[in-house]
């Protein structure tokens, strides 16, 4: 195959059209192709968890249709489009609209939700939310509906939680940990987020795991694993994403629980590179908007003849709880350190420091949201 054969990005989430866009402002000659399975357009997907409340339908997030992208990238954009298999030797992709010729190929091709360990057919009661039309299935079944059992506490359940209780449904969020968002901050500062979301409505079964969910007439009934019931309209499982590994695992490039890219995003195949919620980089899974906008820019230098290793500043992510305004800096560059709380009230401010005293990562509430960029200069970086 040629070295000046198609670039070829498979997926059009916010990792494959940034990295489209960087690519087109090095380089706006190479034949440029992007693969999607979905429609191909282009959203914000972080809208999704704030979008009920301002009564957004799907089509009102969507910013651009995929003719328009095509014709703003000189790319060809290849929808409805399933990739099936990847031939690493002859490089060349198996779709269900036929087969593709690359030179290089960038798998942005992002996670797929965590199912719940259910009866297999309870999973059409239970729907999660990943992409423009998971959005659009959630809003249209809720239609004329108010209940809802929102599975999981992490960051993604919390902002469904505000977001849907500030929208006028009733919401009860069921969950295992004991605690909002168990392993990114320390129980004091989920405390004041919690009762914030109890002040908006929302009910909380912490410690509990759902064991079945049935419908019942028009309503959907679900048992916990101590026995109690709760009966809701609808049932929203945010509990973590898996990234889709396996046509590259298939293909023969080296997978754990991401692709695996070296600093230069490439994988263990020369011509095939990974960025996004499908890409582990460097052991860093981050599965957060900037880290895929800085991997964009680097990786669009190096695919036009100059090599760019990727670094990560440390990158602070808003929570959208906006009943408790949230900031959260995780302690991705170590993991052995302490958390110092103060504050009282909805005003927390969490620092985590290891042994030394070097500031690592913090989490901040209320009125603390507003030491973060004190806080961010003396941040050490996630990939220096
Ligand atoms: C509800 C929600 C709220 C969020 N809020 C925030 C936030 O506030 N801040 C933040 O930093 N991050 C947030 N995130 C995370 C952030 O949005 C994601 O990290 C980011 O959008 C991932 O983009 P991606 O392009 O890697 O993946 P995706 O957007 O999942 O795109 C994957 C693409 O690959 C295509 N694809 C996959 N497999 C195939 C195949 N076999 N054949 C063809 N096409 C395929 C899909 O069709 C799609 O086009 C949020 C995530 C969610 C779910």
């Amino acid at each position: 195959m040629p070295d000046n054969a198609p670039l070829i990005i498979l997926g059009t989430g916010l990792a494959g059209y940034n990295l489209a866009k960087e690519f087109r402002k090095l380089d706006g000659q190479r034949e440029l192709i992007l693969i999607t399975a979905d429609d191909g357009r282009f959203y914000s997907k972080p809208l999704l968890s704030n979008g009920f409340a301002k009564g957004k339908q799907a089509d009102e997030l969507a910013m651009q249709d995929a003719v328009t992208m095509a014709a703003q990238l000189d790319a060809r954009i290849i929808t409805h489009s399933q990739v099936t298999h990847i031939n690493a030797q002859q490089r060349t992709l198996q779709t269900s609209s036929g087969a593709y010729d690359y030179g290089d190929l960038v798998l942005a091709c992002g996670a797929h939700p965590r199912l719940l360990p259910l009866a297999e057919e309870m999973h059409e009661h239970v729907l999660s939310i990943n992409n423009l039309a998971d959005y659009a299935r959630f809003r249209q079944r809720l239609e004329g509906r108010e209940r809802v059992a929102i599975i999981g506490a992490g960051l993604i359940g919390s902002e469904f939680a505000n977001d849907l209780a500030l929208g006028g449904l009733e919401v009860q969020v069921i969950a295992p940990d004991a605690q909002l968002m168990a392993g990114l901050v320390p129980a004091q500062v989920a405390a004041p987020v919690q009762r914030a979301l109890e002040d908006l409505g929302v009910r909380f079964h912490l410690g509990r795991s759902v064991a079945s969910v049935r419908p019942s007439g028009s309503v959907l009934d679900l048992v916990l694993d101590d026995g109690s019931q709760v009966e809701v309209d609808q049932v929203l499982s945010a509990i973590g994403l898996l990234a889709n590994t396996a046509l590259a695992s298939d293909a023969g490039v080296l997978c754990g629980r991401g692709v695996h890219v070296d600093r230069m995003l490439r994988t263990s195949d020369p011509h095939i590179y990974a960025l996004g919620d499908c890409a582990d980089v460097m052991g860093l899974q981050l599965m957060y908007v900037m880290p895929l906008m800085t991997s964009a820019r680097a990786l669009a230098r190096t695919l036009t003849g100059q090599p760019t290793e990727v670094t990560y500043p440390a990158m602070p992510v808003m929570v959208k709880t906006p009943v408790c305004p949230l900031v959260v800096s995780p302690p991705v560059s170590t993991t052995s350190g302490l958390w110092t709380v103060s504050g009282e009230g909805q005003n927390i401010r969490a620092v985590f420091h290891d042994a030394e005293g070097t500031l690592h990562g913090y989490a901040l509430s209320g009125t603390a949201v507003s030491e973060k960029l004190q806080l961010n200069r003396q941040l050490p970086a996630w990939l220096a």
